[in-house]
């Protein structure tokens, strides 16, 4: 894998991370500014910076996802 090169699955939910960077399997946060799942390492440095920003964790854990998928692709 190149690190650019998007793969199936990308961004979906208990699929692959919607960081094109890293696109690692097991997406279980749910991001919910870009609508997309992460693995629980980019959803951690995400709400790091997010936290900084805006005093708000904007990726949250599947359990706290209300909805079966918020927005089906
Ligand atoms: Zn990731």
């Amino acid at each position: 894998m190149t690190g650019t090169e998007i793969l199936p699955g990308k961004g979906k939910r208990g699929q692959l991370c919607n960081r094109q960077a890293c696109q690692q399997p097991g997406a279980t946060f749910y991001n919910t500014s870009t609508r997309a799942w992460y693995c629980p390492e980019c959803a951690r440095k995400i709400n790091f910076w997010s936290l900084l920003d805006h005093n708000e964790a904007i990726c949250i854990p599947e359990s706290e996802v209300a909805t079966p998928d918020p927005r089906p692709a």
